[in-house]
């Protein structure tokens, strides 16, 4: 089968190896130096519109490549023949003016926006990056696939293995999942290893199994995944009628989202489609805060490809020897040793980007404002307005600034949570259910007193 190896490519992102390797290659990370991997191109031989509203005429039913909202960038992403491209409609999301939140924010109107990735067919952002990483399986004919999950990851890449006809099976940390993400990976068949530990000890296991057995590995480590998830920001910019926001808020966790719109802005600089970066504020939980430590506290940068590999190395060994193990109610993103960190650092070097984090409270608190104001949300997402809250306090966003929020996944992710916040009554927008006698006057006074 034809590969589009004359012009994409893999491409080590340490710049003193910079060794590079076929499209076709199944690899996760370079076998020279064992940095990660990009995918990259050569984009003088490729046809990239002259202009990004040129992708607008593409967006058709006809042809489902053409209706996925991640294939119809293909132009800017096209590391496999057509015939090698797998969509289940993924990318149907909305970019939400939200002039209710902003009110609430103290933000002009017009000002903030929300990214609804929930709106994707297994209900997170990772079906973008999925239906790449299963293109791209097809591409190698690989026949078997395998992840380490908080849950969402799961639930997409079963999807995508019965779409394909490929086996897949999920390592998930025990009791650390919420049950709507467990529900659909065990709907959409995946073989389900419950490990005895956390996200991270899953992350280290399965990288070891699909070395072993030689399983394609569709965490975001495999470069394709972050090929899809740059569409994210292309339907951003689309709905803004291709204007840049000055800010672009995102939850941090395994840290691929972040690198992803790192490259996408970069690149699409790079071909002149547009003008300027937006800001990216990337916003960790408190129980999980990895990169906000060594991002702000250890002024840990990306020092042109040199970032001190010894300071995360020493910040690694401190958490082994303590046992430590994250903590958030934020399960999407309760993870300690984010396996992104340098793309991400890049990242923040090409968006002059902030990180900060935020305490459980905030983000639960945050996530029932979401679903007051919008659409809703499941916790990790809402950790974009708890941290905007901060953003906005501590003058770092201007609230005349145009905002696009990234909101992961959907609020029937994680349905305990919603229930026991709303009928515990404890927090800000607790809205629990009244209880009524069967009697229609006690209905007619239950009634009055909404
Ligand atoms: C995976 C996930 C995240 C974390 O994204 P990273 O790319 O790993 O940083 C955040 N929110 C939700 C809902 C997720 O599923
Ligand atoms: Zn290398």
């Amino acid at each position: 089968m034809a590969n589009n190896s004359d012009y994409a490519f893999q491409k080590c992102i340490n710049p003193e190896c910079a060794a590079t390797f076929d499209v076709a290659e199944i690899l996760v990370k370079c076998p020279t130096c064992g940095d990660m991997l990009d995918v990259a191109y050569d984009w003088d031989k490729m046809d990239v519109p002259g202009s990004l509203k040129d992708f607008e005429k593409r967006w058709t039913r006809t042809n489902p490549l053409d209706f996925s909202g991640v294939w119809r960038f293909r132009d800017l992403l096209n590391f496999c023949p057509d015939d090698c491209k797998v969509t289940v409609g993924e990318g149907q999301t909305i970019l939400q003016r939200n002039d209710a939140l902003a009110k609430d924010l103290g933000i002009d109107a017009g000002c903030l926006h929300l990214e609804y990735e929930g709106l994707n067919p297994s209900g997170s952002f990772k079906d973008n990056g999925m239906t790449a990483a299963f293109s791209h399986a097809r591409l190698v004919g690989a026949t078997a696939s395998a992840c380490a999950s908080t849950g969402n990851t799961s639930a997409s890449m079963a999807l995508y293995a019965h779409s394909t006809g490929m086996s897949c099976t999920v390592f998930i940390g025990s009791g650390r999942i919420a049950y709507g993400k467990l529900s659909q990976a065990m709907d959409y068949g995946a073989h389900t290893l419950q490990i005895a530990g956390d996200f991270d000890d899953c992350m280290r296991q399965v990288q070891a199994v699909c070395a072993q057995l030689g399983i394609y590995l569709v965490n975001s480590l495999n470069p394709f995944r972050l090929e899809g998830q740059k569409t994210i920001m292309f339907r951003i910019l689309e709905q803004l009628g291709w204007q840049v926001p000055d800010w672009i808020i995102v939850p941090g966790g395994n840290l691929g989202n972040s690198s992803s719109f790192g490259k996408a802005f970069a690149e699409l600089k790079q071909l002149g489609l547009i003008d300027r970066v937006p800001r990216l504020a990337i916003i960790n939980a408190e129980g999980a805060n990895t990169l906000t430590h060594l991002y702000n506290d250890r002024n840990l940068r990306w020092n042109d490809g040199r970032p001190d590999a010894d300071l995360v190395q020493e910040f690694y060994d401190d958490l082994t020897a303590r046992k430590y193990s994250p903590r958030t109610v934020a399960s999407a993103i309760e993870i300690s040793r984010p396996v992104n960190l340098t793309k991400c650092l890049r990242a923040l070097d090409i968006c002059d980007g902030v990180v900060i984090s935020v305490p459980d409270e905030e983000i639960i608190d945050a996530k029932a404002q979401i679903g007051l104001r919008g659409l809703g949300c499941e916790p990790a997402s809402a950790a974009t307005i708890a941290g905007l809250k901060h953003l906005l306090a501590d003058g770092v966003v201007d609230p005349s600034a145009k905002i696009a929020c990234v909101l992961t996944g959907h609020p029937l992710k994680d349905p305990n949570l919603t229930v026991n916040y709303h009928k515990d009554n404890k927090g800000k927008f607790s809205n629990p259910p009244v209880e009524v006698p069967n009697d229609l006057n006690a209905i007619i006074k239950a009634m009055k007193q909404a």
